[in-house]
């Protein structure tokens, strides 16, 4: 089980981003610009979700998780599985999530929201705090 902290949602600038797309203060290409390492990584590591593209309304979405934190080294910017996602928040002590939403037929992507994971524990090994 996840339990995700600081969740922060982007729904607000989604919506947003489709209203200046349908009102056509931005170009279709400014927004459906997912380039070949995130179609790579939606099809790889993606989880399919219910909706379907707000843009082409042809394809399903896909949501990728990217990782991002110091104590993940080289995983650290990588897309990851949710499989991928527990293991990691029992074993590090906090890191950054990043969900994207990827359409595989029109390109369209976009941040969908952002969570901390980890065990919240400070690492053992490492230098201590004046205060600790
Ligand atoms: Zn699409």
């Amino acid at each position: 089980m996840l339990s995700p902290r600081q969740v922060v949602d982007y729904a607000l600038q989604r919506r947003a981003l489709l209203a200046d797309l349908r009102a056509g203060r931005v170009g279709q290409e400014a927004v459906c610009d997912a380039g070949a390492y995130l179609q790579r990584a939606a099809r790889f590591h993606g989880a399919p979700v219910e909706d379907s593209c707000p843009v082409c309304r042809k394809d399903r979405l896909v949501q990728v998780s990217w990782v991002f934190g110091e104590s993940l080294r080289h995983v650290s910017g990588s897309a990851r599985s949710t499989e991928d996602l527990e293991l990691l928040a029992a074993h590090h002590p906090e890191f950054t999530v990043h969900v994207v939403e990827v359409c595989g037929t029109c390109a369209w992507n976009h941040l969908v929201r952002s969570f901390v994971l980890g065990t919240g524990r400070r690492p053992r090994r490492g230098r201590r705090t004046a205060d600790g």
